[in-house]
Formats: C-alpha cells, structure tokens, sequence
C-alpha cells in the first residue's frame, strides 16, 4: 500500500506549532456580542467585528426571521441563473443610494468582491499598483487577474508614484488601497492617491471593509470621510463587519457593475445570499441612519481605550480606527499574551505570520458601540495585568 500523500501536511503543521503560528480557533455558544461565551468561559469579547452591534440587534434579526419565513433559506441558484431575488435587488439599489454612486453590485463576501472584481477588471496586460498590506482578498484577485503587480510600501504615496511613473505610456493600471487597514488599523491616504491616479489616469479603487458602518456620515466610509465623491472609482464594502450580517458589495458606475454582473466569477459561478441575509442588511442600512448615537458611541469607547493602553505602556501602532494593535513582535509570545488574557476574561485575539509579517506579531483589539465601560476597564487591567505576566510590560514596583 503507498502511503498517505498527504502525509506533508502533518509535517507543515508540527511546523506551525513549533513557530507559534498554529491557530486554535475558540467557538463561541451563543450571541456574538460584547460579552460573550467562548469555549464555555464568559469573557469580554474584543476579538470581532461586530462594531456597531448590529448581529443582534432586534430589528435586525427580526427582518431576517420574517424574510426566512416568507421566502425560504436559500436563493436557489446563483444570480446569474435563477437567484436573483427582489430582496437582493432592493438591497443593492439601497446600498448605491448610501454610498452616493450610480449602481452597486452584492457579493457572497466582501473577500468575494474584492477578489471577484480585481479578476474581472484587469488582464495579463495591465498592471496593478497596490499597498503592501491590503488585504489577502485584494492580492488573490490581482494573482488570479494575471496583471503584473508592483507592490508599494505601506501608504508611501511616493512609492507608488515611482511605480507608476516607471510604466510605459498607455499601460493599463490600476491603484489599489484599503479604506482601513485590517491588522494596524490606519487609514489609506485617499486623496494623495485620487490625485496621483487623475494624474496618471489609472482606476482608483479601496477596498472600505473596516470602514464601512464606521467613518464617514453614518458609516458611508472613508470615501465620505475624506470628501472624495466621484475620485475613487471602484467602492468595495463588507455587509460582514459593522453591518452584522455577511456579504460584500461593489459601488461604481453603472457600466462598472453592468460589467461586473457579466463578468465577475463569484457572481457567475456562486449562490448568491440567503434571503435573510439580504432582508438583514436592508434593516441594517436603516439602522445607520436611525441610531447615529452608535456609531458615536463606538468612537468614545475607541478612544477610552487606546488611551488606556497607551497609558498602560503598551505599543499600539498607528491606529486612527477601532481596530487597536497591540505590538508584541513575536508571535508566540503575542499568543501567550492572548492565552493569559483569556484566563483573565478577556478574549483579543493573537495574530501573527502569514496574516502579519513575520516578526510584526500582536493582538488585534477591536472596540464596539455595546461594550459598555465597566467591561473596557476591566478589560484595560486584564491587558495591564497580562502584559506584566508574559513580561511584554515591566513588573510592578513596590
Ligand atoms: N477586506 C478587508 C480589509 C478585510 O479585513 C476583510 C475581512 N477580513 C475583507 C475584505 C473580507 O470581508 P468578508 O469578511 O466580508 O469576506
């Protein structure tokens, strides 16, 4: 009998573990929310992106259970085919009205429409100028598009410029940057990089996940943050994060979305959402314009505890955002923060190589409008007292 070719995989996995990269993930019994059960332990959940609290929020959940009932679980068939529903129009006709653009397009994910768009706009002879931490979804589109890709360090627009001026006259090109940076938490230069792509002519695209529900008048994201209307022509934005539900979508030009409905493989080749994940959306959309006081509250909760931490002594980056890095550098130690925190009752998750680079390793604390204070300070002390335990933060005097 040969043995199991997959037998490697047991080896690469001994790999991780020996680096500290092994990943366990927690699973979580009940709500995703501020406070919450993970593997039976109730803890103070800083580990998703649930900003606004909109995964349970009661109007929310309701349009979701009323849409399941009246018309099912699935939508039965991809767009393109046979699953296009009303609810899914609806919604994307709401989200182009939102986002102040001609037309949107829905995705199963915003990694879906990240990746699905970059494929299908560019070819083998165009080139692709993006960030070097945009995210995973961004990079797998620009591999699977087959363009050349030159990567720019990390919000250098002079970088990007050099990339930029190097291609020959005519070349296709496309610039590419995170609304918010997933991992740091720092915002992409918009409008230096709309003015470099009107000077260059190049498609201007950001990728606004973690923005979206979050900056911008009732969450429009950074496009609205920075006055960029009408400068950034392809809009990517999650339904997964402040939104609550799961999904991404495309906002741009009727021509672009006309295109990508055509072209865009996970549109074409995929089912498209459950109704109630489009009813729950809708619902969502309304809640950012109703409840304006979250958004806010997020943004005081944000700033309580960055302070706190920094004034803890811990290195938060450059974070202009909810999403708070917690510098450790090496990742089995950033785990082993993460493990003690835990033990004290605090869940933030550790992050390390390939989802950092190597070396960059931390713990990623995100913020919610429903943490309430009590549960940030308490977790602050967790931190303080955690960060003395690893040794990250020096022993208590006295
Ligand atoms: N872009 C960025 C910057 C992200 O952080 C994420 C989620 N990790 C995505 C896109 C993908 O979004 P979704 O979870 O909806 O697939």
């Amino acid at each position: 009998m040969p043995g199991d070719p997959l037998a490697y995989l047991a080896g690469e996995l001994d790999a991780l573990r020996r680096q500290g990269l092994y990943r366990r993930t927690r699973v979580l019994e009940g709500e995703q929310k501020a406070k919450a059960t993970f593997d039976g332990r109730q803890v103070v959940n800083l580990s998703s992106n649930n900003y606004l609290g909109l995964t349970t929020h009661p109007n929310v959940r309701a349009r979701a259970i009323d849409a399941t009932r009246r018309f099912g679980v699935g939508a039965g068939s991809v767009r393109a085919i046979a699953g296009t529903m009303a609810l899914h129009t609806e919604l994307e006709a709401r989200l182009a009205a939102f986002k102040e653009t001609e037309a949107a397009v829905v995705f199963q994910s915003g990694f879906a429409a990240n990746a699905g768009t970059v494929a299908a706009i560019l070819t083998r002879d165009d080139v692709v100028v993006s960030d070097e931490l945009n995210h995973a979804s961004i990079i797998d589109g620009c591999r699977l598009s087959r363009a050349a890709i030159k990567v720019y360090r990390h919000r250098d627009v002079a970088d990007a410029r050099r990339a930029l001026a190097a291609l020959p006259a005519g070349r296709r090109a496309l610039l590419i940057t995170d609304g918010v940076f997933s991992m740091d938490g720092d915002l992409g230069p918009l409008p230096a990089l709309c003015a470099l792509a009107e000077e260059y002519g190049c498609i201007m695209m950001v990728d606004d996940a973690h923005a979206s529900g979050v900056f911008g008048r009732n969450g429009r994201g950074t496009i609205d943050h920075f006055g960029v209307h009408g400068r950034v022509h392809v809009q990517v934005g999650t339904l997964s994060k402040a939104v609550g539900a799961l999904g991404g979508y495309v906002a741009g030009s009727r021509t672009l979305v006309d295109f990508l409905q055509q072209r865009a493989r996970p549109f074409l080749f995929s089912t498209s959402h459950p109704p109630g994940v489009a009813a729950a959306c809708l619902a969502a959309l309304d809640v950012l314009v109703e409840e304006p006081e979250l958004i806010e509250r997020l943004w005081s909760n944000t700033r309580f505890f960055q302070a706190g931490l920094a004034a803890a002594g811990f290195d938060t980056g450059a974070s202009e955002s909810p999403i708070t890095p917690i510098i450790v550098g090496d990742a089995s130690l950033a785990m082993r923060l993460s493990d003690r925190l835990f033990d004290l009752g605090v869940f933030a998750q550790g992050i390390g190589f390939p989802t950092v680079p190597q070396g960059r390793a931390r713990i990623r604390a995100i913020v919610t409008a429903t943490h309430t204070h009590d549960e940030l300070q308490f977790a602050l002390d967790a931190f303080t007292r955690a960060g003395r335990d690893v040794g990250l933060l020096p022993a208590e005097r006295g």
